[in-house]
């Protein structure tokens, strides 16, 4: 996981523009949890060929008018516990307010790298005013105009130099799994039931952040890493409750994962929270298996089973062919099998074909059943490959890949998944010119 900057401030100084900003044209990732979330919370950034993480801590609380000194806190508490660096943005347009002194305050205690920044500086009058919040006795003041841009391109430079070094890429060859799913699900239950049955945590392989310290456990004879979730550790009381942190959770908890177990109830169903939280994982194109929790809850019949997996199928479509466990946490029944399933998807998403294989396989295929010629052109796949990813990718080279379309595309993924096992596995399928 690499770092993250979050954004604090009373309302209306920025945040959401600056945000944007850095985030540029990417939506933010949890864009489509429409309705669980706000539209922006956390999103990816880049400047000079530096990767980070944008948490915007104002999104939750918009639209409100009042805001209080509580929620003022929580946001500087989450920014403090998830970010490496801060950036307490003020407005140069209405000068040191209470509230940005509390948020001083509150800052200055913590033990966090903070950068201040006077946004609205959008001339040279500005600029003058700015000096009055050195008051704040943080430090610097960087001068930007979120809106229009001055001053970020030497304010990002300033940003990425004080962020801590990237964490080198953990490349152990273990699965890291992470359990997410909508809260009451059973997830702590899960957690404390696989890893209660052999206390066997081998080691801590810290992460960049506090949070994120991923446990590796040797159990049943297989070994992997679960990626830390709020389940794993006692809950702060500020962050009980709060939809913005669990969602956050998922979101990080799936980013940094191979394999996602996605833990529905049984009792609900697989419910609009479930879709946005498997599409997620799938759009990060991680490994998912869904269980399917509290079974013991459930009047069966011979067909019950069946209707409650079609039922899922058809709402994840078109990405269906996942493994899917009917099982109780409660009665330690199929967790077992959850685990080992999260390991063979873990596998599955590793094995790579042979060029020769691959093309022996799909170029008869193909020249069965071509893409359709567009604009009277004949589109023809000549050769086809695997490439060194470490999401399975396939490229297929033609001589007009701009015309193969979706459907094409998917008719080739289903192919594949016909011929070799990517049960769990998001694949994806380029078009390049040859
Ligand atoms: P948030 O509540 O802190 O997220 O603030 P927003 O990003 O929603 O911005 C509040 C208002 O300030 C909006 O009307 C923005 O257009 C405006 N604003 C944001 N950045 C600038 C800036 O650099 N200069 C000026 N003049 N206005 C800005
Ligand atoms: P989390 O919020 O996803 O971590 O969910 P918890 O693990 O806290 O579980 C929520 C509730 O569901 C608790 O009361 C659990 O005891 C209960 N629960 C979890 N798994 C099962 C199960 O398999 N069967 C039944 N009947 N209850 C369960």
């Amino acid at each position: 996981m690499g770092n993250i900057v979050a954004i604090v401030g009373r309302p209306n100084v920025g945040k959401s523009t600056l945000f944007n900003r850095l985030t540029g044209q990417r939506k933010a990732i949890v864009d489509s949890i429409a309705g669980v979330t706000r539209d922006r919370l956390y999103g990816k950034a880049e400047w000079a060929g530096r990767k980070f993480s944008v948490i915007d801590t104002g999104g939750y609380i918009i639209g409100s008018d009042d805001v209080f000194e509580g929620e003022i806190r929580k946001q500087v508490q989450i920014a403090v516990d998830e970010a490496n660096l801060i950036l307490f943005l003020v407005d140069a347009e209405d000068g040191i307010t209470g509230m940005d002194e509390e948020v001083a305050n509150l800052l200055r205690r913590s033990e966090k790298k903070v950068m201040l920044v006077a946004n609205k500086v959008d001339n040279a009058m500005r600029q003058t005013q700015s000096a009055e919040f050195y008051g704040l006795g943080l430090g610097e003041v960087h001068n930007i105009s979120a809106m229009n841009g001055g001053g970020t391109g030497d304010f990002l430079d300033e940003m990425i130099a004080a962020l801590p070094e990237d964490p080198e890429e953990e490349e152990l060859d273990i699965p890291k799994i992470a359990v997410i799913g909508r809260p009451n699900a059973g997830k702590s239950s899960f957690i404390n039931a696989i890893t209660g049955i052999e206390r066997n945590i081998v080691t801590d392989v810290a992460g960049t952040t506090r949070d994120s310290i991923n446990t590796r456990y040797n159990l049943f004879g297989k070994d992997f890493l679960l990626v830390d979730t709020a389940g794993l550790r006692k809950k702060s009381k500020v962050h009980e409750n709060l939809e913005f942190y669990s969602v956050l959770r998922s979101v990080r908890a799936i980013e940094d994962a191979d394999v996602c177990l996605l833990i529905v109830d049984a009792e609900r169903g697989f419910e609009g929270q479930d879709l946005a939280v498997f599409s997620l994982a799938e759009r990060n194109k991680k490994g998912i298996v869904v269980l399917v929790n509290k079974w013991d809850l459930v009047e069966k019949d011979t067909h019950t089973a069946k209707r409650f997996e079609d039922n899922i199928r058809e709402k994840i479509a078109p990405f269906s062919d996942i493994p899917i466990i009917f099982m109780s946490v409660l009665n330690k029944q199929r967790i077992y099998k959850a685990v080992e399933e999260a390991v063979n998807v873990f596998e599955r998403r590793q094995q790579k074909i042979s060029t020769s294989k691959l093309n022996d396989l799909m170029l008869p295929i193909i020249q069965a059943t071509p893409p359709p010629a567009t604009k009277g052109k004949l589109i023809k796949i000549k050769f086809c490959t695997q490439l060194p990813t470490r999401v399975p990718s396939f490229a297929f080279f033609a001589n007009l890949p701009q015309y193969i379309k979706d459907p094409y595309k998917r008719f080739l993924e289903n192919q594949l998944r016909q011929h070799y096992d990517f049960n769990g596995v998001p694949i994806q399928i380029f078009m390049r010119k040859k």
